[in-house]
């Protein structure tokens, strides 16, 4: 008999969204007459941009037509896309060149499939609180992973130490779920760990269009010697309300080697293997993301969820809650008040103010006593909750 991937065993349950699907389906089954606010989601509410839907139109019609009609697309990206994201990049000081980029069907279709590429005795180091599927893609392949908790005194951004070792190293930055920014020197320092150790950082820049506080690195690329230890895997689920849609892009640059190994070189020959390329029509409305009209309008609806967060900042400040993130990030990570647990706050807002936010437990042990809102709600729901947020925890 086959035996399957006993890796599988070592997962735990994923408890978190389900546990909140079921707090709040019953909640709504014994107050039938109540509406929820909910912010714990971490998908987009906006549709969207009409520069991104007229190309997708465009495209469709190409498929109708023999002349311009496309049938699998290279697997690596179309040329006109990578060029575009290389271009991208260079407005940000950052030299690619196209076949540097490698076009996909989105971040966390990569960040398991990127794992392809190094030994299965390899560690790799997780700072948490984190996005789960860091561990779980990981526990699956039967890695050992080490664990760096973050902290309100480093403010969830730590640095390197000499006590760490690690092959593989996640840095997320804009942060899910804490919405802190790593600075330039702070990345710096993990750049030059990666360096002198051999190891290799795998970048996760999902909500690098959130950051407006421009001393802040974008990409992992402008930092100096990035290009010889990091692997950088972006997407346009949230720059642009590509969840539904599926677009993303890996940044491997042509000086990444390991033990004499080129990784883009090994990277084509997975995508090669494994994928017959993203569809035509989608790589060209990724395209219409980064044209001028496609920056202006997907920052036009980012503004709205930055003003989400402006709203829920102004109401926890009010009420002398403790947070971080909301400015360079669609996340708010909060100090659960009272002494309060993850979960008990979870509680006592869904039966008190009808609100959903997401536990930090959740995210890894450390995250315990914490709890994230996300931005990404409606704005009268967001209103709503600041409302209530002060109501609840205001002094008399
Ligand atoms: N990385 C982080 C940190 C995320 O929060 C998410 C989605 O929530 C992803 C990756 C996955 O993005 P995608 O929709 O491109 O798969």
């Amino acid at each position: 008999m086959i035996t399957p991937n006993t890796n599988y065993n070592n997962l735990k349950d994923s408890y978190l969204f389900y546990n909140i699907a079921q707090k709040t389906k019953a909640y709504l089954e014994n107050n039938p007459d109540k509406k929820l606010l909910r912010l714990g989601i971490g998908d987009v509410s906006l549709p969207l941009c009409d520069e991104v839907i007229k190309a997708l139109h465009t495209a469709v019609d190409d498929q109708a037509v023999k002349e311009s009609f496309h049938g699998y697309m290279p697997e690596c990206g179309a040329p006109f896309l990578r060029q575009t994201i290389a271009d991208y990049y260079k407005k940000r000081g950052v030299a690619l060149s196209p076949d540097e980029v490698f076009v996909s069907s989105g971040a966390s279709d990569e960040l398991g499939d990127i794992l392809d590429l190094f030994d299965r005795s390899s560690s790799c180091l997780v700072i948490e609180p984190a996005y789960p599927a860091y561990v779980d893609a990981n526990v699956m392949a039967g890695r050992k992973i080490v664990h760096l908790s973050s902290n309100k005194e480093n403010g969830f951004l730590p640095v390197p130490d000499d006590n760490i070792k690690a092959d593989i190293l996640y840095i997320c930055s804009p942060n899910n779920p804490t919405g802190a920014v790593f600075s330039r020197d702070q990345l710096q320092a993990w750049v030059d760990f990666a360096n002198e150790n051999g190891s290799v950082i795998l970048f996760d820049a999902a909500y690098e269009a959130f950051i407006e506080d421009e001393t802040l690195p974008h990409s992992i690329f402008e930092l100096d010697n990035a290009q010889t230890c990091a692997i950088e895997i972006c997407s346009l689920s949230k720059t642009a309300g590509f969840t539904g849609t599926r677009l993303g892009y890996t940044v491997i640059s042509k000086s990444l080697v390991r033990n004499g190994m080129n990784l883009n070189d090994m990277w084509v020959r997975n995508r090669t293997t494994k994928t017959n390329g993203v569809s035509y029509i989608i790589q060209k409305g990724g395209a219409a993301v980064f044209t001028d009209e496609g920056q202006r309008q997907i920052h036009d609806n980012i503004k709205i969820y930055k003003n989400n967060a402006k709203i829920l900042m102004e109401a926890l400040d009010e009420v002398g809650i403790w947070y971080t993130g909301g400015k360079n990030a669609p996340y708010i990570w909060l100090k659960c008040p009272n002494n309060m647990g993850s979960w008990e706050l979870f509680d006592f807002l869904l039966n008190k103010a009808q609100i959903v936010g997401t536990p930090g437990e959740g995210f890894g042990s450390c995250g315990e006593g914490y709890f994230r809102f996300s931005t990404f709600g409606s704005v009268e729901d967001t209103a709503l909750a600041a409302e209530r947020l002060i109501q609840l925890f205001g002094k008399e």
